[in-house]
């Protein structure tokens, strides 16, 4: 069959498990030589999507098509799908060399091509000199690695992992993941990555889809994922560390000007936004802080006006490359209570001093209680 040049439609697919849908109405356009990553909770039904695109379940509604053509009732092996999955699927009994050639003697390649093509895998993965090794004489990284050269070293339509990169440890992660980029590129076909964790899925992907509850939730960039999560599942999912939550109230000012009412807090809210929070005066919202969106009122593009900060009492310190990531009590102006934690990205440490955080309200979020619909 031939390259998916036109990239992968999914159209309304549902997969049903007795009267669940653990998939329900998915619709996606992989783009071609795009590496798209599906990511989620556990149980979401990534694998699931997955598996009905390798035509390893079969569908219980909608459309998957390949290019033109609609692969619905294609058998797994007429599909020319790679898979790489987290438990490596490899064979014990054959060596490095068998297991990588696996694919293109199964498609019967002259020998040459094949000799030729698992050396170059076996070079970009660092594993010539295991060619003739048995699985079990490898460790764990140099068994994914295998299963990685077994997968990626024929032309597939499409290439589909599933938490490939589950067992490696945090370094050969970082490597296994340059390495999937340059092959993908190399390749240049589309390929779907599934993965829950949501900093793999921001290292990795060209887009990302979130999925939650076999639905579909957003579909973008990283970035745009996490600028502009359009509801407050995805808003806690993308970021680490999470967006800080709060349940606010909407309340007038003497002007009539609003703001966001909480025990630690009462935030004017922009006037680009009072038209679109209007309608929820006199009741709540919840109110999104990205970390690094609260900061020591110095900083020349906060606003510092007293009453867009939050006070709090810096509790713990994470350091990290780029400053520190600190948890913080917030502090009620008076009395001094503890009223909530929350994270902040700030320059220097900070630990067991009071602070003024002052809050960038541009890049506020706030979502629907009821629905976690995001409003800005
Ligand atoms: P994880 O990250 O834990 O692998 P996932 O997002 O990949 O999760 P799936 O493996 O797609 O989730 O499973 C989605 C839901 O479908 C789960 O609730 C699972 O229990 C259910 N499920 C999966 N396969 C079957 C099956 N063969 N029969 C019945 N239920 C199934």
């Amino acid at each position: 069959m031939g390259l998916a040049s036109g990239g992968i439609v999914i159209e309304h697919l549902v997969k049903r498990f007795g009267e669940r849908a653990v998939v329900d109405d998915l619709n996606l356009h992989i783009q071609p030589g795009e590496l798209f990553v599906l990511v989620g909770p556990s149980g979401c039904g990534k694998t699931t999507t997955l598996r009905l695109l390798a035509g390893l379940e079969p569908v219980s509604d909608g459309r998957i098509y390949f290019g033109e053509r609609l692969v619905n009732d294609i058998r797994p092996r007429d599909r020319n799908v790679a898979l790489v999955f987290q438990d490596y699927a490899i064979f014990p009994h054959l060596t490095v060399f068998e297991n990588i050639a696996y694919g293109l003697r199964a498609r019967h390649a002259p020998r040459d091509l094949i000799r030729e093509r698992v050396a170059n895998a076996a070079r970009l993965f660092r594993i010539e000199h295991l060619l003739r090794r048995k699985p079990r004489q490898l460790s764990g990284g140099e068994r994914q690695r295998v299963a990685l050269a077994r997968a990626l070293v024929r032309d597939a339509a499409l290439y589909l992992y599933d938490e490939p990169l589950a067992n490696l440890d945090a370094q050969l992660r970082h490597q296994a993941r340059e390495d999937i980029l340059t092959l993908h590129r190399q390749k240049g076909q589309p390929a779907v990555y599934v993965t829950h964790d949501q900093a793999e899925a921001m290292a990795l992907g060209d887009r990302i889809a979130v999925m939650r509850d076999g639905k579909l939730q957003q579909v973008g960039s990283g970035l745009d994922l996490y600028e502009r999560p359009c509801n407050q599942f995805v808003a806690f999912f993308i970021g680490s560390p999470g967006i800080n939550l709060f349940e606010v109230e909407v309340r007038p000012d003497q002007d009539g000007s609003l703001r966001l009412v909480h025990a630690a807090f009462r935030l004017p809210v922009p006037e680009e936004f009072q038209a679109r929070v209007a309608p929820y005066t006199g009741r709540r919202l919840n109110l999104g802080i990205r970390p690094e969106h609260l900061q020591p009122p110095r900083r020349a593009d906060f606003a510092v006006s007293e009453d867009s900060t939050i006070r709090g009492l810096v509790n713990v310190i994470e350091p990290t490359v780029s400053g520190c990531t600190v948890y913080l009590s917030t502090l009620e102006p008076t009395p001094r209570d503890f009223v909530a934690t929350l994270k902040a990205r700030l320059p220097g440490s900070y630990l067991g001093r009071e602070v003024p955080l002052a809050v960038n309200l541009r890049k506020i979020h706030l979502f629907d209680p009821e629905d976690g619909q995001a409003l800005l």
